[in-house]
């Protein structure tokens, strides 16, 4: 009984969330004000989390394997074009097994938004004329070695229950969000803006479906796991551009 009127609530809140979620690329003045600076502390009171998961940034041998190839380039920039495209790759991947695990369709939603982040990274990666680090687009497969732990340790965890499967979804997504601001404020390349604005307010979608249903489920509000109170405040309240365009009326931002 419970579980049926979980699956019926998320199909209605995914028709409502994603049917007209192709987020359009442009201009973001809030974007100055949020993101910066911030420690990258786990909140790990209230539930289980990964204090030893990788925190956003590092991973040198790529930028090694990549520093020649462009010279348009610098190597921070070649290094966030390269671990983010294998992020996207590890949300879909943990996406595509907690699917298959719990057969909740918020899963296999997001699953097709994290592949076309994958794509848009991929058309980046090409343009620039670097080696793409996904090699193999098999579940579960990775160059970076923080990624990969990463997924395990994430495929284990949200294996343990659905409620959890649903609190690795909203840790991906928090995750992703405080890797693409960064990576955001270290390029100055628009194209590549365009690419992380659409992958950043995608995550502001998908970390708004996890908690919704979470919430819907336990009937308790949901802990942030990684962003600070004020990021995870302005996240929530954000309007995307895509839903903007239904209701121009709305304001934007904080
Ligand atoms: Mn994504
Ligand atoms: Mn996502």
């Amino acid at each position: 009984m419970r579980k049926m009127f979980m699956l019926l609530t998320v199909f209605a809140f995914v028709m409502m969330f994603f049917g007209t979620s192709t987020v359009m690329a442009g201009g973001d003045q809030n974007r100055g004000e949020i993101g910066q600076g911030s420690t990258y502390e786990n909140n790990c009171e209230d539930q289980p989390c990964f204090e030893d998961a990788p925190m956003p940034g590092s991973s040198d041998t790529l930028i090694m394997q990549s520093a020649n190839e462009t010279s348009e380039l610098d190597d921070t920039e070649i290094h966030h074009l390269l671990f983010i495209r294998e992020e996207e790759k590890m949300a879909r991947d943990v996406y595509r097994v907690l699917y298959e695990k719990w057969g909740n369709p918020i899963f296999a939603n997001i699953v097709e938004s994290e592949q076309a982040h994958m794509d848009a990274m991929a058309n980046l990666i090409a343009f620039y004329g670097i080696v793409d680090p996904v090699t193999s687009d098999e579940t579960g497969e990775f160059n970076d070695e923080a990624i990969a732990k990463l997924y395990s340790d994430l495929v284990e965890r949200g294996s343990q229950s659905e409620i959890e499967a649903l609190l690795v979804g909203a840790y991906i997504e928090e995750y992703d969000i405080l890797d693409i601001w960064k990576a955001y404020d270290e390029t100055d390349e628009e194209r590549i803006q365009t690419v992380y604005q659409n992958l950043y307010e995608g995550s502001y979608n998908h970390l708004g479906a996890f908690v919704y249903v979470y919430e819907l489920v336990i009937g308790e509000s949901y802990v942030r796991q990684i962003l600070e109170e004020e990021d995870y405040e302005y996240v929530m309240n954000f309007d995307t551009q895509a839903n903007l365009a239904q209701e121009p009326k709305q304001q934007k931002g904080k």
